[in-house]
C-alpha cells in the first residue's frame, strides 16, 4: 500500500488543505491518505495555536464523507515536538509492509532542505507537492529535480492561509469562501480566534 502522509497544523484547516488533499486523492497514487495535526507543546503554546483536540474536530468534520481520507492522531498523542523524521520512524514500525508519500503545498516543499533529518526523510518516504499561490508551479518542478523522489501536482492554486482564516474572524468577516461550512459554525460555537 502507498500511505499518503498529509502533516500541519490546520489552525484551522481550510479550503486551500482541502482542494489540495482532492487533487492529490483523484491522481490514484495513494491507497489512503491520513491527515496529521501536529501537537502543541503545552509549554510552548504559539499565540494564537489553539489546543489540538478542537483543531482536530474541526478536521474531522471538514474530512467527512472524504473517501480514503482519514484523520491520524499519532503525532497529537507522541511527546515533544512533532518532528517528521521521528513521525515516518514510527509509521515503518507500525506498518513495515507500506510505503509512505509526505504530502505538502509550495512553501513547505521549497524549504524541505532545512528540515531536521530531511536526508532521512526522503530515504523513508517520497514527496508530493502543490502550489499554493500563481506562478509557484515551475519552482516546484526545479526544486524537485533538485531533491529527487518528489512529485508536483498541477493544481490551479487557491491561495487561502489558516493566517487569512483567523484574521478574518478578529475582523468579524464571513469565513465562506475560505473554511467549510461544517468549519465556520463550530468555530463561532467555540468563539475560537477572537482573540
Ligand atoms: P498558517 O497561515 O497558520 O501558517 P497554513 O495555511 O500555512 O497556516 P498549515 O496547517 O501550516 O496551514 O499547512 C499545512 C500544509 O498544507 C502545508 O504543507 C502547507 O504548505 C499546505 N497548505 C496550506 N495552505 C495551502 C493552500 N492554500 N494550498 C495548498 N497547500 C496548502
Amino acid at each position: 500500500m502507498e500511505i499518503g502522509i498529509y502533516g500541519g497544523t490546520f489552525n484551522p484547516v481550510h479550503l486551500g488543505h482541502i482542494h489540495l488533499l482532492r487533487a492529490v486523492m483523484e491522481t490514484g497514487w495513494l491507497d489512503e491518505l491520513l491527515v496529521m495535526p501536529d501537537r502543541t507543546p503545552p509549554h510552548k503554546e504559539a499565540p494564537g495555536l489553539i489546543d489540538g483536540e478542537k483543531r482536530a474536530e474541526m478536521l474531522s468534520l471538514a474530512l467527512e464523507g472524504m473517501k480514503g481520507v482519514r484523520l491520524s492522531r499519532l503525532e497529537l498523542e507522541s511527546e515533544g515536538k512533532s518532528y517528521t523524521y521521528l513521525t515516518l520512524r514510527r509509521m515503518k514500525e507500525l506498518f513495515p509492509n507500506d510505503r509512505f508519500s509526505l504530502i505538502m503545498g509550495a512553501d513547505m516543499l521549497l524549504s524541505f532542505d532545512k528540515w531536521r533529518r530531511w536526508e532521512e526523510i526522503l530515504e523513508n518516504a517520497s514527496l508530493i507537492a502543490a502550489a499554493r499561490d500563481e506562478g509557484e508551479y515551475e519552482r516546484l518542478l526545479e526544486k524537485a529535480a533538485q531533491l529527487g523522489k518528489t512529485r508536483v501536482l498541477k493544481i490551479e492554486p487557491l491561495p487561502i492561509s489558516s493566517t487569512d482564516v483567523r484574521l478574518a474572524v478578529k475582523q468579524g468577516r464571513s469565513l465562506s469562501g475560505l473554511v467549510p461550512e461544517a468549519v465556520e459554525a463550530y468555530i463561532r460555537q467555540n468563539h475560537l480566534y477572537q482573540e
